[in-house]
């Protein structure tokens, strides 16, 4: 066991503040990782205020982050993935049973005894896991993945959550060239759903209720922006879609976007406000339309994505801060004031 530094919340209503933590040394099959950039997702923000309490309470004190990037600086014995001085990356998962249905199938994400980077039970050293708000990590290599060379690193955290959690249900519902998509949202995850239905070469529309993100949204990738709080523009796109991706972190009527998707197609929540929405059943009944949720991706395609993402020069657009700005950052998450992910330099907690 080694003590590492962190960035811990002890309450719902307190803010984040410096901490020290306990990692365990790495065991046989397990990579170390000094983390260099850590995205900041609105999941950590639910599960810090335990926003989330019905279905997984919080456990405090709380280290959030899953969207890790680091270099390894030892491995186990057994490791034959990584060596030290390797750049790596973890996402939002660290453990899983490895021989369960969906395990076998590359869905770790649904397997019953899967371990979430923070706020699941450690098995290692008791209590729960601690995410990547710490300047360093210990991981089994089944959950630590490549990083192409050619990406920038603070860019390429983010892809380890809000990159995965898009380019999954877009490959399971086969948005390719010449499908109309839309974006529903345009934060972390949103952006990055933008930039993956246009590099896929879908029609790309993009709903916003921020209207001064109308320019950036072009500039991501979009080909047509609409305003959804005016059900003028709304109305134009009337059973015209194919897919819609919904990336909203709040409570929101998504009936409005049920009613754009053409007959037998899908819209796909991936956002997961606190409280439940309201889904209006004719609105699925005519034109046998249909809503679905979709859970970041498993491994094999985690990795894919990140080897897309290389080849075609795909990272999120980050404000990099200080985690000295966590508690700041959390709250213009909540004002949709984020362009369009914050990266956490690691750096900047070798001075607390
Ligand atoms: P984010 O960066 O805060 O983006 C959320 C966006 O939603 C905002 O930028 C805003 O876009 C829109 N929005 C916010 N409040 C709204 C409201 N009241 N009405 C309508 N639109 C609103 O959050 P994120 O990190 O992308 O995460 C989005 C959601 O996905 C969160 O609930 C998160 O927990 C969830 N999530 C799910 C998974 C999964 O596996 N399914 C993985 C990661 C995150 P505009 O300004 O464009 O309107
Ligand atoms: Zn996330």
């Amino acid at each position: 066991m080694y003590k590492a530094k962190a960035y811990s919340a002890t309450s719902a209503t307190s803010p984040l503040a410096s901490t020290t933590i306990s990692r365990r040394e790495p065991t046989e099959h397990d990579v170390q990782l000094e983390i260099l950039f850590c995205g900041i997702c609105h999941s950590d923000l639910h599960t810090v205020r335990n926003e989330w309490s019905e279905h997984v309470p919080t456990v405090y004190p709380c280290v959030p982050g899953h969207e890790i990037v680091g270099r390894v600086t030892k491995v186990g014995p057994a490791v034959t993935k990584f060596k030290p001085g390797d750049v790596a990356a973890v996402g939002c998962m660290v453990d899983s049973d490895g021989t369960c249905p969906e395990c076998r199938a590359g869905l770790e994400q649904f397997c019953p005894n899967m371990i979430l980077t923070f706020n699941s039970p450690n098995k290692h050293l008791g209590g729960v896991t601690y995410g990547g708000y710490s300047d360093g990590i210990v991981v089994d290599q089944r959950f630590v993945l490549r990083v192409p060379s050619n990406l920038d690193l603070a860019g390429a955290a983010p892809l380890l959550c809000a990159g995965i959690t898009t380019y999954s249900p877009m490959r399971r519902w086969g948005v390719t060239k010449g499908k109309k998509v839309g974006v529903v949202g345009l934060g972390g995850l949103g952006h990055m759903g933008v930039k993956f239905a246009h590099a896929f070469g879908a029609h790309v529309v993009v709903f916003t209720t921020s209207p001064n993100k109308k320019e950036d949204a072009l500039r991501l990738g979009a080909d047509e922006v609409v305003v959804s709080r005016n059900a003028n523009e709304m109305q134009k796109h009337a059973g015209s879609f194919d897919f819609i991706l919904d990336a909203v972190s709040a409570d929101h009527d998504i009936n409005a976007y049920i009613q754009l998707l053409r007959r037998d197609a899908n819209l796909t929540l991936v956002g997961a406000p606190a409280k439940p929405l309201a889904v209006a059943g004719m609105g699925l009944l005519f034109g046998r339309r249909s809503l679905s949720g979709s859970l970041i991706g498993g491994i094999p395609e985690t990795q894919e994505m990140l080897d897309f993402c290389g080849a075609h020069n795909i990272t999120a657009d980050v404000e990099i801060i200080p985690i000295q700005k966590v508690n700041e950052a959390y709250e213009r998450l909540l004002k949709s004031d984020v362009k369009y992910r914050f990266s956490i330099d690691m750096a900047s907690l070798k001075s607390e």
